[in-house]
């Protein structure tokens, strides 16, 4: 049985310019053109492809048509088209800015779980690139500015919702709304976590613990490298793949030797991985190598979980001392969770997938730019930095989250600091890294 490709829908008030972008997208003219505003038509489903994607693209023109009473017009077809959509793309018109219409759509949709995202018609050019922002107030994340008309940033548009479409062997699940449950062998991975250490810490003990709690659900996948068996767990937090796990999940592991979990091989582990788990030996403490692997993985620029493993053997003086030199050998990692735990006798194991969960969605969090720059403006108003101020602040990225602030000069390095604790705060990025950027402009 063939999958059912993916849907993404475009919404949006009469004239926004749906009709010209799902031309731009598909490369036709199958969409029907109208100057009129108003103009109802029927919902048409088209087949578009992007970088190997196929998807189905519904133009739903016939979804709130121009009038007073807009919630009372809402077709049913059209609404069953969009709460089974992937994606949703709601066009607004930059040249006319945030409207009412605009507002009762962005309403509904919220309440999606659905990716959705604002596109910012009619950016001809870089002048009104600004102009965009007024749509983040429709909380549904930062308008992406494109001009269907001229072909302007469709392409990013494009980009992004691929990204946004289920993972392609996930595709039949997802369309039949089934969810992905225990024990099914084609659902959607959440995250990959690499396990690393120097030899002996215990993470074998550690991860034979994991794969052994009733709950989880264990199969093994070709890994991303040659000759590596990853493990995917079904868990309470979604399926986990933990990469390059043969030599871990082999009891007794002599025939490899100690050195099966080189450096060289840690290291491809953390780079073929979402978020790495950093297992330390509390009775050795943090050792240089230690040190190193942590400064691998920060440059990395991935979440990590630390583990003090063997943390049963350390009696209360030995455990203040460990934490001072965690806190003090470990501390361009500020942001990553210190997890004590004991693999041989599961205190403190049932913590760590959690601990992952938490650390991935920071990692994933896309903020709202209207609420980020209520929080910079606060924070900024509280404690103005010297000589200059910040304009303006968007998240350009996540992965991990990453923020550009527009300031007239350039900010101190400890006013960005401050900022970043602000945002961490406010937000709760608590166990990712996130990063700062600053952009003059004008002054
Ligand atoms: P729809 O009703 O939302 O499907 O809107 P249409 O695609 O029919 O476009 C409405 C009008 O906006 C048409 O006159 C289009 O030529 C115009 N339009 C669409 N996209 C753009 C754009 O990127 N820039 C400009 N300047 N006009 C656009
Ligand atoms: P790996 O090389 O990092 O995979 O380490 P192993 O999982 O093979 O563990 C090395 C040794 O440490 C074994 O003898 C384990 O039994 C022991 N070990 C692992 N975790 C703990 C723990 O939490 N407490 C104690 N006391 N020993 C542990």
């Amino acid at each position: 049985m063939a999958a059912a490709p993916p849907t993404v829908a475009i919404v949006g008030r009469p004239n926004v310019g749906k009709s010209t972008l799902v031309n731009r997208i598909t490369g036709r003219r199958d969409a029907i053109v109208e100057d009129t505003p108003g103009v109802t038509r029927d919902r048409k489903e088209i087949e578009a492809d992007w970088a190997g994607r196929s998807f189905t693209l519904v133009d739903t023109g016939g979804w709130l048509p121009g009038g007073t009473d807009l919630d009372a017009k809402v077709t049913r077809q059209s609404e069953h088209a969009i709460a089974q959509a992937d994606v949703v793309l709601l066009v607004v018109d930059t040249t006319v800015g945030v409207n009412d219409g605009d507002e009762r759509m962005a309403a509904l949709l919220r309440r999606r779980s659905g990716a959705t995202f604002v596109v910012a018609n009619k950016v001809d050019s870089q002048q009104r690139e600004p102009d965009i922002w007024e749509f983040a107030a429709l909380g549904l994340g930062d308008p992406v500015p494109i001009s269907a008309i001229h072909g302007r940033g469709t392409g990013d548009l494009l980009d992004l919702v691929v990204g946004a479409l289920p993972p392609a062997e996930d595709q039949l699940g997802h369309s039949s709304g089934a969810e992905a449950e225990a024990g099914q062998d084609d659902g959607a991975v959440a995250f990959s976590v690499a396990i690393v250490g120097r030899p002996n810490v215990g993470k074998s003990t550690l991860f034979n613990r994991l794969v052994g709690e009733e709950r989880s659900v264990v199969h093994d996948l070709a890994g991303t490298t040659r000759d590596s068996v990853d493990t995917v767990l079904s868990t309470d937090a979604g399926r986990i793949r933990f990469v390059d796990t043969a030599g871990l999940r082999r009891r007794g592991k002599e025939a490899e030797g100690p050195e099966y979990y080189s450096l060289v091989r840690a290291l491809q582990s953390i780079d073929s991985s979402d978020t790495a788990l950093l297992v330390i030996d509390s009775t050795e403490g943090v050792t240089h190598q230690d040190q190193r692997l942590a400064e691998r993985i920060d440059a990395a620029g991935s979440p990590v979980v630390i583990v003090l493993n063997k943390w049963e053997l350390l009696d209360d003086e030995q455990k203040e001392t460990l934490q001072h030199q965690v806190a003090d050998m470990l501390a361009f990692l500020t942001y990553a969770p210190v997890l004590k735990v004991s693999a041989l006798t599961g205190l403190g194991v049932h913590k760590l997938l959690p601990a992952l969960g938490q650390a991935e969605e920071a990692y994933s969090r896309r903020i709202p730019t209207a609420v980020l720059n209520r929080v910079v403006q606060a924070a900024q108003a509280a404690h103005p930095p010297p000589n200059a101020k910040i304009q303006y602040a968007t998240q350009g990225a996540v992965h991990p989250p990453t923020f550009t602030l527009f300031a007239n000069r350039e900010l101190p390095p400890t006013y960005l600091r401050y900022i970043e604790r602000k945002i961490r705060e406010h937000f709760e990025l608590g166990p990712t890294p996130i990063k700062i950027r600053v952009r003059r402009r004008g002054g």
